[in-house]
């Protein structure tokens, strides 16, 4: 008597089926695996301190984060020239729109405090899930 597995009892047609749907299902866990984005990906927009900041991501660190008028979208101009000077008292940074002159201003640095107060505004609703999604 001859010894068969069940893959001899399968009609070619049937193997081919299974053969397919089990290539499918491992292609879609690939993709899932290494193409799947984390969902704050789609955060990249949001207002602070009266000021539209736009960002991307690049693995969980933040790049391109630039503001924007909230009244026009115009890009803004940055004036830090307040904290250049070194005994001054009231450091600011001010944000400028110079199509509609709306302004804003983040107190306590220049530019790059600034930036890193927006970044860790942004990092904190990412970690507590609470930004608009
Ligand atoms: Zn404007």
């Amino acid at each position: 008597m001859q010894e068969h597995n069940i893959i001899s009892f399968m009609p070619d047609w049937a193997f081919f089926t299974l053969l397919a749907l089990f290539a499918i299902v491992l292609i879609f866990l690939i993709i899932r695996i290494f193409f799947s984005k984390p969902k704050h990906y789609s955060y990249i927009e949001d207002t602070f301190y009266n000021v539209v900041w736009k960002w991307s991501w690049k693995k969980e660190k933040i790049r391109n984060l630039y503001c924007f008028c909230p009244k026009c979208e115009e890009s803004l101009v940055y004036d830090d020239t307040s904290c250049k000077e070194r005994f001054a008292l009231h450091k600011e940074t001010k944000f400028i729109c110079e199509k509609c002159h709306y302004s804003s201003s983040l107190g306590g640095g220049d530019i790059s405090h600034s930036l890193k107060i927006i970044e860790r505004e942004i990092n904190r609703k990412v970690r507590l899930n609470i930004y608009e999604k």
